[in-house]
């Protein structure tokens, strides 16, 4: 029985390519080959990296497939766009030999860090309506929250996340609290932060709200004013009610390098430090792949992470805060 035993001694299952007949056998529990028999059989995380003519690859069919496998906790290395061995452009080339191997890594880094800690982490936009269609949001993906979250969970912890309408899956092992505004942000994260021994404000909060959103639909009749009303700050309100000794990390997005206005935000919001990504850099921050974080602790120590993926981004900034508070707190 090979598929039982091999399925047995995985540490990781790796589909690579994925075709989408794969790809769909695998969302419905289809066991009808030696692969499909081993990844219902097996225990260990499975990770797929797709390839296919673009147009099966945005299937209907493709994606809701796709979307059963990673609310499962499957990991999926997006295939890149280009021409395909069809002739045809597009998302379907399998993503490279380098990509594949560093995510296949990154799923296989585990440890007992945070071991019986709660990390409660606040991620995505939110949206803000301004009438039953429209709305006020931002460029957040989600995917340094769930960055933080898949991090937290191979460090042994157990991972809330409070997520705003964002398009990065969360890892399924962590408990989702979906939001859409602001004020839906507030109360889930100051009903979960006094239970939280680390509470992350990863999500892009808007601004600002309209007060009142219009029902229905706003006509367009020459110009229009909207008064927009501040939005409160949910991390300093979470940390407000933390569970004593919490540590509380927030993020700041900046637009030039200077570390000034980052650095009042530890003070003003009651951070033990605050990662700071200089959001002028491209191919950084927002809806990308990667980051580069200055952390700036609360005593003023700055620590440097490096571009990275954002999972190792994420990774190092729960080892770098772990290893630099011991016995300061
Ligand atoms: O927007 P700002 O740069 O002040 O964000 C810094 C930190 O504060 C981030 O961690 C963000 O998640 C958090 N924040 C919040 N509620 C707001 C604004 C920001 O929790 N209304």
């Amino acid at each position: 029985m090979a598929h039982i035993d091999w399925a047995r001694a995985a540490d990781l299952v790796v589909v690579a390519p994925a075709t989408a007949n794969t790809i769909n056998r695998l969302a419905f529990g289809i066991g009808d080959d030696m692969l499909t028999t081993l990844a219902l059989a097996t225990t260990a995380p499975i990770m797929i990296a797709p390839a296919m003519n673009p147009s099966m690859y945005t299937h209907e069919v493709t994606l809701e497939a796709m979307t059963r496998l990673r609310s499962r906790g499957v990991e999926i290395v997006e295939p890149t766009s280009g021409d395909v061995a069809c002739g045809e452009n597009g998302q379907g080339k399998l993503a490279s030999n380098t990509a594949i191997v560093i995510a296949a890594l990154e799923q296989l880094e585990t440890s007992t860090a945070l071991a019986g800690k709660h990390i409660l982490i606040s991620s995505g936009p939110t949206q803000e309506p301004i009438d039953s269609v429209r709305y006020i949001t931002n460029h957040s993906s989600g995917k340094m929250g769930s960055a933080l979250a898949r991090a937290a969970l191979q460090m042994g912890a157990k991972v809330t996340v409070v997520a705003g309408p964002q398009r990065a899956a969360i890892p399924a092992a962590a408990k989702t609290i979906p939001v859409v505004t602001a004020s839906e942000m507030m109360e889930a994260m100051t009903a979960l932060a006094p239970t939280a021994d680390w509470i992350i404000g990863a999500a892009a909060v808007a601004d600002y709200r309209i007060e009142n959103p219009t029902e229905g639909k706003i006509r367009r009749e020459g110009n229009l004013v909207l008064e927009l009303t501040a939005n409160p700050d949910v991390l300093k309100a979470a940390t407000a009610i933390k569970k004593e000794g919490a540590v509380i990390v927030g993020f700041a997005a900046e637009p030039d390098a200077s570390l000034e206005t980052a650095i009042a935000k530890i003070q003003r919001k009651g951070l033990d430090a605050i990662a700071v990504n200089n959001i002028s850099t491209n191919g950084i921050g927002f809806n990308s792949e990667e980051n580069e974080i200055t952390l700036v602790h609360k005593d003023g120590r700055q620590f440097s992470s490096g571009r990275n993926s954002k999972l190792r981004v994420a990774r190092w900034i729960f080892q770098t805060i772990l290893d630099t508070t011991k016995g300061t707190s």
